[in-house]
């Protein structure tokens, strides 16, 4: 069956990586139907509908039903929305809960539309890696996150307990009802942002070093990728023959310490209040306490912390190159200037 025109229903799609994936799909010539929690949210839509021909439709994680009408006569469906936090008033109800039960939700809409033959879930790296494992243990896409608990890394348990169940979903179906389903694990993502929404998100951090918001730099290693090349992934994956489909896809282009991450955006952009001195580790314990995404027991685990990973699967299988992290890094400040996001 030819995919010209086939239509693709993207979850969370006004969202950073969301966004991006609708660009490629609309580049490929795909049909697709966007939801978006509040399709009358001007700041969540405006750029979607920038793109080109977007179909907006209402989908909420936490309404049963809400993406029937999305899924419906779909070929493909790429689910990205998740709750993006690290910390929450209520972490089960409000980070964990939504992931899961929403993930079982769009699959619901895919088994009552009967047309949807390949469902590409964003998953995480944070599914994967475990700080429980030794610093010198190389994760790969066999690798789950067993010690994540909802009370102390939330997010990470939302992204475990998502992609298992998608996978138990899947699998309790009668066979004539199954579907296609893989997941793309991308580590942090930087690239250029299309909507002051972004900045909600992994681009965040390249907004406060820009802006001069974080006064020093804490001893943190960070695997990167460009958001481009996740978006390139993701419609790999969706397009990729059944034979040879992985369950899973690890996205990772390079490491790099959040001092060399400084010292690049200075060069790249001088004049900007990049910092330029490194912060004790119980200094940042300290600003931690101001700064609520910082929990001591992340701080505990991931402050010095260098993860190692093998992600030879997406370039060897689906053929994605990473572009060097300079262009994604000069793009991702470049589009925020651009746009008139870091005055
Ligand atoms: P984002 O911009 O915050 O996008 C998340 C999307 O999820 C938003 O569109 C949001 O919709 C939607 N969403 C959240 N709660 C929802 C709910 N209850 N019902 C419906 N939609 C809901 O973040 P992102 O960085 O693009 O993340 C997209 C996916 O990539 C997530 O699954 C995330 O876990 C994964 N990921 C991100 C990174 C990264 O570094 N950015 C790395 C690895 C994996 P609204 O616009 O309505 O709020």
């Amino acid at each position: 069956m030819s995919d010209q025109g086939a239509a693709v229903c993207v979850t969370g799609a006004s969202g950073y990586i969301g966004t991006h994936v609708v660009r490629v799909l609309l580049e490929r010539g795909y049909r697709v139907r966007a939801t978006v929690r509040d399709p009358s949210d001007e700041a969540k839509t405006a750029h979607l509908r920038a793109l080109g021909d977007v179909d907006i439709h209402a989908g909420d994680l936490t309404v049963d039903g809400s993406f029937d009408d999305a899924v419906s006569g779909c070929r493909y469906v790429v689910h990205t929305a998740s709750p993006v936090l690290t910390t929450a008033a209520d972490p089960g109800r409000d980070i964990v809960q939504p992931a899961v039960d929403g993930t079982r939700n769009v699959l619901s809409a895919v088994v009552k539309a009967k047309t949807v033959k390949r469902v590409v879930q964003t998953s995480s790296i944070a599914a994967v890696y475990d700080y429980a494992r030794p610093p010198a243990y190389v994760f790969s896409e066999t690798d789950w996150n067993e010690s994540a608990i909802t009370d102390v890394l939330p997010y990470p348990k939302s992204k475990v307990l998502a992609e298992r169940a998608a996978v138990a979903f899947r699998n309790a179906l009668p066979a004539a009802e199954q579907f296609e389903l893989t997941a793309i694990n991308p580590t942090f993502v930087f690239g250029p942002v299309d909507a002051q929404i972004h900045l909600r998100t992994s681009p965040q951090l390249v907004s406060e070093l820009l802006r001069g918001k974080l006064p020093a730099i804490p001893d943190f290693f960070f695997n990167l990728v460009d958001v481009r090349d996740v978006a390139e992934a993701h419609v790999r994956a969706m397009t990729h023959p059944s034979e040879t489909l992985a369950d899973r896809y690890i996205c990772f282009a390079e490491e790099l310490h959040m001092a060399e991450i400084c010292r690049r955006l200075r060069a790249m952009f001088p004049g900007r209040p990049v910092p330029r001195w490194s912060i004790p580790t119980p200094l940042v314990y300290a600003y931690a306490v101001f700064d609520r995404r910082l929990t001591w027991s992340y701080l505990r685990r991931a402050l010095g912390r260098r993860i190692q990973l093998d992600a030879r699967r997406v370039r060897d299988a689906l053929g994605v190159t990473f572009r060097p992290i300079d262009e994604t890094l000069r793009d991702t400040g470049q589009s925020m200037v651009d746009r008139g996001f870091v005055v």
